[in-house]
C-alpha cells in the first residue's frame, strides 16, 4: 500500500486520442514532458505519485489562504473573476439559471458569487478544510469532500458544471469528462477554464511557460480539449480566450511567495511608491488560459456521417453516385444521404425522387436553383450526423477515399480534414483536359495563385484548399454563420472553420477533372472576381461564435414575451 503511494503513474496510451505513439519534449522540474503524436496532446509521463501530490496539495496550496490581511485582497479578485465567468456563462446559457455544480470550488468564492446571482449550488472539493471553509459561507447548498468519482452524486441533476483550473490536474481527463456527463441533465452545460498551451504567453515563454509544474498533468490547447468533449459527447462547442482579473496587488503578493529574480524586488519597490488605491484596482487580462463552453448531447450507439449531395443538372451521373453511395459500407459508421436538388431541367429531379421513400435518404426539393452553395447551406440545416461530407453529384472524386478521409477524424485525432487532389506525393494530377492543353495551364496556374493567396492570408500551407472534399466534425459549424451562395461557399466554410481555430489536414485523393464541355460549371472570368472579394472580406470579419449564440437568446426570448403576451390576452 504504502509502496504504491511511492510510484509514479507511467501511461501507456495517450489519455485522450489512445494512440500509443508519444515522444519527449522536454522535462519540466522532475518530470517528462510528451506529446502525443496522434491528436497534440501533451502530458506529464509518468505522472508524479500520490505521496509526491499530496505534499503539493498542501493545506497552504491555495495562495492568501493562511495570511489574514492578503486573504481580503485575493477573494476580492477572485470574486471578479467568478462574476466575469458568470456573465460569459449566462451569454451561453441564456438568462436562466438552475442547479449548478463546482468542482474543486475550494473556499468557495465562485460558489458565493453564484448563489448570489441566483443559482442553486454544489459543490466538491478535495481538500476538507476548504470544504468546511466553504460550508461556512454558503446560505444553503450542499458541499461534499472527496474525488468527484468517490462522492457519487446522483445522475442528470445540474443545468450546469463548472470547472476552473480543475481539468489539468485530473489523472484521467476523459474519465473525469465522462463523469461530468452523467451528472448534467440533457442538454446541460459545462464551462471549463485552463491553461491552454496555445494561449499567447505558452507561445512567448515556451518551456519556461508558468504553468508547467508537476501538479499540472495534462496541457490542453483549443483542439485537444475540443477532441476530447467530443469524444465524451459533448458538443456546441466554442472557445474563448481565458479572461481573469488581477491587480497589482494580486501579482505582487504571487512573486512575493514564488520569488522570481528582478521580478520580485521591482514589484516591491513598485509597491512602495505606487499609491494604494492604484495596486488595488481589478483590471482584466487574457492570462494563459482559455475558456471552453460545451453542452452535453445524447450519446449514440454508433456515430453518423452525412453525406450532403446538391445536385443539379447531373442526369449523366446522378444515379451511378447514388447507387455507389448507397453500397457503400463504412466500419463503425452509419451513413444519412442528403441529396438537395436544384429543380433541374436536364432530368435529374425525376432521377432524385426515385429516392424519396429511400431510408437513408433525405431529400431536399429546391423550387429553384439559387447556387450551388446555397444548396450544400440547405443540407448542413438538415444534417444530423456526427461528421459532415460534402460529395458533389458528378463523379470527380472517388467514394474509395472515404474510408481513408475519415479515419483520422472518428479516431478522434482531428476535426477537419481536407481530400488533396494530388494523387498521392508527387503527383501533379489537378487538371489535365486532353484537347485544352492552354486553359488548363491557365486554370492551374489560378489554382497556385489562389492557394499562395489563402496560405499567406490565414497562416496555413494547404496544397489543395478548393477541394470539395470535405470531412469535418459538424460540431465545428455550431454557431458560424453563412451567407456565400455560389461556389465561393467553398471559400466561405474552409475560411471560416480555419478562422474558428480547426486546422485541416490534408490526405491525398482520387480526382478526375471534367473539362467545360462536360459540364464544369465554374465561369473562366466571372468566378475568380468573386474569390478575390470573398477572401478580403473573410480576412477581415470578425468571427464570434459566442455573440450569434448570444442573439440566437435573445430572439427566443422576445419570442417567448411575444408569445406570453398573445396569450395574455
Ligand atoms: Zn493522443
Amino acid at each position: 500500500m504504502d509502496h504504491q503511494s511511492k510510484e509514479r503513474h507511467p501511461a501507456k496510451t495517450c489519455h485522450v486520442c489512445g494512440g500509443a505513439r508519444f515522444y519527449y519534449l522536454f522535462s519540466a522540474s522532475d518530470y517528462r514532458v510528451v506529446r502525443c503524436d496522434d491528436c497534440g496532446l501533451v502530458f506529464l509521463n509518468p505522472q508524479p505519485s500520490d505521496d509526491e501530490l499530496a505534499r503539493i496539495y498542501s493545506a497552504d496550496y491555495f495562495l492568501g489562504s493562511n495570511i489574514e490581511k492578503s486573504s481580503q485582497a485575493v477573494r476580492e479578485i477572485k470574486q471578479a473573476t467568478a462574476r466575469l465567468y458568470l456573465s460569459e456563462i449566462s451569454r451561453y446559457c441564456g438568462p436562466d439559471s438552475g442547479h449548478l455544480l463546482e468542482i474543486g470550488c475550494g473556499d468557495g468564492d465562485f460558489l458565493v458569487t453564484a448563489q448570489a446571482a441566483g443559482w442553486y449550488v454544489t459543490g466538491v472539493d478535495y481538500s476538507a478544510t476548504a470544504c468546511e471553509k466553504a460550508r461556512q459561507r454558503l446560505k444553503n447548498g450542499e458541499v461534499f469532500c472527496g474525488e468527484l468519482q468517490s462522492v457519487s452524486l446522483e445522475a442528470e441533476q445540474f443545468d450546469l458544471c463548472v470547472i476552473s483550473d480543475v481539468i489539468e490536474h485530473v489523472r484521467s481527463p476523459m474519465d473525469f469528462l465522462r463523469e461530468i456527463h452523467r451528472l448534467l441533465k440533457p442538454g446541460g452545460a459545462l464551462f471549463i477554464a485552463t491553461p491552454s498551451i496555445d494561449s499567447w504567453s505558452a507561445r512567448l515563454m515556451r518551456q519556461k511557460w508558468m504553468e508547467f509544474k508537476a501538479e499540472h498533468l495534462t496541457y490542453f490547447d483549443r483542439q485537444t480539449l475540443q477532441t476530447a468533449l467530443f469524444k465524451s459527447n459533448f458538443r456546441d462547442v466554442i472557445v474563448e480566450p481565458g479572461w481573469k482579473m488581477i491587480s497589482f496587488d494580486y501579482v505582487r503578493m504571487h512573486f512575493d511567495r514564488f520569488p522570481v529574480r528582478v521580478v520580485t524586488p521591482v514589484l516591491n519597490f513598485m509597491a512602495r511608491i505606487l499609491p494604494q488605491k492604484l495596486q488595488q484596482r481589478h483590471r482584466r487580462i487574457v492570462a494563459s488560459g482559455m475558456m471552453v463552453f460545451s453542452r452535453k448531447a445524447e450519446a449514440r450507439p454508433q456515430p453518423v456521417l452525412s453525406v450532403i449531395v446538391p445536385a443539379y443538372n447531373e442526369v449523366k451521373t446522378f444515379r451511378a453516385l447514388m447507387e455507389t453511395l448507397l453500397c457503400k459500407e463504412l466500419t463503425g459508421l452509419q451513413m444519412e444521404i442528403i441529396v438537395v436538388e436544384s429543380n433541374s431541367t436536364d432530368g435529374t429531379r425525376e432521377l432524385a425522387l426515385k429516392y424519396r421513400d429511400h431510408p437513408r435518404v433525405k431529400l431536399i426539393l429546391e423550387e429553384q436553383p439559387r447556387g450551388k452553395g446555397y444548396a450544400v447551406r440547405t443540407g448542413l440545416k438538415a444534417a444530423t450526423g456526427d461528421y459532415v461530407l460534402i460529395q458533389d453529384a458528378d463523379l470527380e472524386y472517388d467514394l474509395e477515399d472515404y474510408d481513408g478521409l475519415l479515419e483520422p477524424l472518428v479516431a478522434g485525432r482531428v476535426a477537419f480534414a481536407l481530400g488533396s487532389r494530388h494523387g498521392g506525393r508527387h503527383v501533379w494530377k489537378m487538371r489535365q483536359f486532353t484537347k485544352q492543353r492552354g486553359l488548363s495551364l491557365f486554370v492551374n496556374l489560378g489554382h497556385r495563385f489562389f492557394a499562395t493567396l489563402i496560405n499567406v492570408l490565414f497562416f496555413q500551407r494547404l496544397r489543395d484548399p478548393f477541394t470539395m472534399f470535405k470531412v469535418f466534425r459538424r460540431d465545428c459549424l455550431y454557431a458560424l454563420e453563412f451567407e456565400c451562395n455560389r461556389f465561393d461557399f467553398d471559400f466561405e466554410l474552409l475560411i471560416k472553420l480555419i478562422r474558428k481555430g480547426y486546422h485541416p489536414i490534408e490526405l491525398p485523393v482520387n480526382y478526375r477533372s471534367r473539362s467545360f464541355e462536360e459540364g464544369k460549371k465554374v465561369r473562366m472570368f466571372r468566378d475568380p472576381l468573386t474569390w478575390l472579394r470573398a477572401l478580403a472580406w473573410l480576412r477581415f470579419l470578425k468571427i464570434d461564435p459566442m455573440r450569434v449564440v448570444e442573439r440566437a437568446h435573445a430572439t427566443t426570448q422576445t419570442g417567448k414575451e411575444s408569445s406570453s403576451t398573445k396569450a395574455g390576452r
